[in-house]
C-alpha cells in the first residue's frame, strides 16, 4: 500500500499509463498517484527529427530557450531573442510518428482535463471528468481561486471539431498502419478477460515485439518505472532491457499504454464521444498565477498542496544547463509549481522518470 498521495500532470497518453498501473496494481506495483490533470494534446514532438529540421534553417538546439504554440504556429525563441516560426501545419515533418495513431485528444481518463482550444485569451478549456475532480474545482470556486465561466457555444464547436479531426486522422492511419505492419494493440478495445489472456504470459520481449518495434512507443517511461527487477532503461529515446526478466512479471507490459486497453476503462464507442465521459464543461482562470493558457493546471496543484490533499505533484520543468529541455520532476513545495508553469513541448522522455529516479533514492536510503 502506497502511503503517499501523489497528483500527476500529463498527456493523455501518460494519463493512461497511470490508470492502467494503478488498475492492474496487484501486476504492477500500483503507484501513488491519486488524482489525474490531463492535458489536451494533438501531437508531440521527436527530438531527432526536430533536431535535424532546425539544423536545416541554421539553428542548434544548444541556442534555444523555449517552444511555444501560439495561435497556429510553432514559435521557438531563441537564447538571443531572436524568434523562429512556422504554422502549425507544417510541423508534421517533425512530430512523433506514434502520436499518428493516438486518438485521445482530452485525457479521457483523467480526473480533470486542461487545455487552451475553445476558451478565450488567459483562460484554460477545463473538462471535468470525475465527482473528485468536481470537487477540486468547486472548493477553488468557493475559495475565490478561480473565475469560471460558461464555454461559449464557438469555442465548444471549434473544440469538438479539433478532437473529431484528431480522432478522423489518426484512426485513418492506425488502418494504413494495420495494413503493412502489426495490429495496434491500443485500439482494440477488449473485455478485461481478452486483456488478461493476451497478457498474463506477457514480458519485455513481448512489449518489444509489440510495442517498441513497430515505432509504437509514447516514451512515458511506465515500464521503467514499474520493473521490480530494474532491468529497463530508457536509452537512445528507447526503453531496453539489461538482464533477465523475473518469473511470473508481466508488469512493464500491463502497464505500457499501448498494449491492450480494455472496455472496463475506455467504453468501445469511446471514439464517438470527442470529449470522452465527462461532467461539466467550463471556461477557466487562475486569480493566483498566470501559466500557459489560465495557469488553471498550475492553481490546481498549489491548492492541492497547500490543502495537503496530496504530499507531492508530478511537474516538468527546464533543464538548467538546456532551457528548451523538459525535466521532470516530483515537489512538494508550492514555488515549485509556479516556477514549473507553461508548456515544455516535449522532446526527450518524461513521464514517469521523476518517480522512478525518486523511488530510486529512497531504495539507497533503505
Ligand atoms: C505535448 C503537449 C501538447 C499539447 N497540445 C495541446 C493542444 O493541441 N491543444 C490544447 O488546447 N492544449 C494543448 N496542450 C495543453 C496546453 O499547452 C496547456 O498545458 C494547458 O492548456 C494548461 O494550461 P494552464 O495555463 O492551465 O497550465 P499551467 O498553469 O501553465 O501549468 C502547466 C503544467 O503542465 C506541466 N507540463 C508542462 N509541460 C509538460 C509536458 N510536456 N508533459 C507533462 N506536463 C507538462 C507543468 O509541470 C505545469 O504544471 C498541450 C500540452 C502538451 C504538454
Ligand atoms: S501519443 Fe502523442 S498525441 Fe497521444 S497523448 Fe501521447 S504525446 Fe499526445
Ligand atoms: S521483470 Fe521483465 S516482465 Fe517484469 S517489469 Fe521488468 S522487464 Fe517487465
Ligand atoms: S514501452 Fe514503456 S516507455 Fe514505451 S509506451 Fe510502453 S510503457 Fe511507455
Amino acid at each position: 500500500m502506497n502511503q503517499i498521495k501523489t497528483a500527476m500532470v500529463g498527456t493523455p497518453c501518460q494519463i493512461l499509463a497511470a490508470t492502467k498501473i494503478n488498475k492492474y496494481s496487484e501486476i504492477t506495483g500500483g503507484s501513488p498517484i491519486d488524482i489525474k490533470v490531463g492535458l489536451f494534446c494533438m501531437e508531440n514532438f521527436s527530438y531527432t527529427y526536430l533536431e535535424k529540421f532546425l539544423n536545416q534553417n541554421n539553428i542548434e538546439m544548444y541556442e534555444i530557450k523555449e517552444f511555444r504554440i501560439d495561435k497556429g504556429k510553432f514559435l521557438v525563441n531563441l537564447i538571443n531573442g531572436n524568434e523562429f516560426s512556422i504554422p502549425i501545419a507544417e510541423t508534421n515533418v517533425f512530430t512523433r510518428k506514434n502520436c499518428q495513431i493516438c486518438t485521445d485528444y482530452t485525457s479521457d481518463l483523467s480526473d480533470i482535463s486542461v487545455g487552451s482550444v475553445g476558451s478565450p485569451d488567459g483562460y484554460s478549456t477545463v473538462i471535468v471528468r470525475t465527482e473528485k475532480g468536481q470537487k477540486i474545482i468547486n472548493e477553488l470556486k468557493e475559495n475565490k481561486l478561480i473565475k469560471c465561466e460558461e464555454l461559449s457555444e464557438k469555442g465548444l464547436k471549434l473544440l469538438k471539431s479539433i478532437a473529431n479531426k484528431k480522432i478522423r486522422t489518426n484512426q485513418k492511419n492506425i488502418e494504413s498502419r494495420e495494413r503493412v505492419a502489426r495490429q495496434v494493440l491500443s485500439q482494440r478495445h477488449v473485455s478485461e478477460k481478452t486483456l488478461h489472456n493476451q497478457s498474463k504470459n506477457c514480458q519485455f520481449s513481448n512489449l518489444e515485439a509489440d510495442v517498441i518495434s513497430v515505432g509504437g512507443c509514447v516514451l512515458c517511461g511506465a515500464c521503467e518505472y514499474v520493473c521490480k527487477s530494474n532491468i529497463i532503461q530508457i536509452n537512445d529515446r528507447k526503453p531496453q532491457a539489461y538482464g533477465e526478466c523475473e518469473e511470473d512479471c508481466h508488469g512493464c507490459y500491463y502497464a505500457c499504454p499501448r498494449t491492450y486497453v480494455s472496455t472496463d476503462l475506455l467504453p468501445e464507442d469511446i471514439d464517438s464521444k470527442p470529449f470522452g465521459e465527462y461532467l461539466d464543461i467550463l471556461a477557466v482562470k487562475s486569480n493566483s498565477i498566470n501559466g500557459q493558457d489560465g495557469g488553471v493546471v498550475s492553481g490546481i496543484l498549489m491548492y492541492l498542496l497547500d490543502k495537503e490533499i496530496v504530499d507531492e505533484v508530478f511537474l516538468v520543468g527546464q533543464d538548467e544547463n538546456n532551457p528548451w529541455k523538459p525535466k521532470s520532476f516530483v515537489s512538494n513545495k508550492v514555488w515549485d509549481v509556479i516556477a514549473a508553469a507553461g508548456t515544455k513541448y516535449s522532446t526527450v522522455p518524461i513521464g514517469f522518470k521523476a518517480l522512478t529516479e525518486k523511488t530510486e533514492k529512497s531504495k539507497e536510503k533503505l
